[in-house]
């Protein structure tokens, strides 16, 4: 049994005075989230307040990017064999923020993977098709190709200890989510794809959705058959909302 996972992306947000309250009250509101896992990924800069906030909590601890190289001239950059150190647990791999906005192709989202498996992190491989791609029926070929190029490098037995996080672009940020179906197809086609390499490691393998995942709609989402728990963006800034959409996985 895959136990639900939910990862909370603040993305470029935060202050330390948003790390002490946002993170008091996830202390304390989801102290009774039951049997769910619950991640948050601050700023980099914010990771070692967070982490001595998160003292004594369950709530694990995500980076949202880290440098494939383990040292070296790479100004602004930050080592994935850094991370342990601040009891970061997770790492994102391949969002597509990063991929449109930073250019980073599938090759150096498959060195990112690696690097962070290697530094002890499990790793959040992001996957999603824009909306063209999506119009264009080529969905399941986009998703495919971007698990296939980490599966490629690092083979299906580094799927035991990762997440895969399908992340529709268009629903992004948007307000716009994927309907419970759709998300399910995708989910049900990655872990198929996952299966053809290795049936237990897909078996295993917890797939999160992504994409405007609010208290609204999370406990359907999450009640799908291959949908392991969520990503979540915007509604992760909102102790009230982040809290709703945790419980919600709760028992789906
Ligand atoms: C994300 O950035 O990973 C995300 C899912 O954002 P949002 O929930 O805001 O759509």
């Amino acid at each position: 049994m895959r136990r639900k996972l939910v990862i909370g992306n603040w993305k470029m947000h935060g202050s330390n005075l948003l790390v002490q309250e946002l993170l008091g009250s996830l202390k304390v509101g989801l102290d009774e989230a039951g049997n769910v896992e619950v991640g948050v990924c601050p700023t980099t800069l914010h990771l070692a307040a967070a982490s001595e906030t998160l003292i004594g909590s369950q709530i694990k601890l995500g980076a949202q990017n880290a440098n494939a190289h383990t040292s070296g001239a790479f100004t602004g950059e930050v080592a994935a064999e850094m991370l342990p150190e601040y009891g970061v647990s997770y790492c994102l791999v391949g969002h597509s923020e990063r991929r449109e906005l930073f250019l980073e192709d599938d090759t150096q989202v498959a060195e990112k993977f690696a690097s962070l498996q290697k530094a002890g992190l499990t790793p959040v491989l992001c996957v999603g098709e824009s909306l063209d791609q999506r119009e264009q029926e080529s969905t399941e070929q986009v998703i495919l190709a971007q698990v296939e190029a980490v599966l490629d490098k690092v083979g299906v037995q580094a799927f035991v200890n990762a997440v895969i996080a399908y992340e529709p672009i268009w629903a992004i940020g948007t307000g716009m989510t994927a309907t419970p179906a759709q998300a399910q197809a995708v989910h049900e086609l990655i872990r198929q794809h996952v299966a053809a390499r290795d049936v237990g490691v897909a078996k295993n393998l917890r797939i999160i959705y992504g994409g405007s995942v609010k208290s609204s709609n999370a406990a359907e989402l999450f009640g799908q058959a291959d949908i392991d728990g969520g990503l979540v963006g915007g509604a992760s800034l909102s102790a009230e909302e982040f809290i709703v959409i945790c419980k919600s996985a709760d028992s789906k």
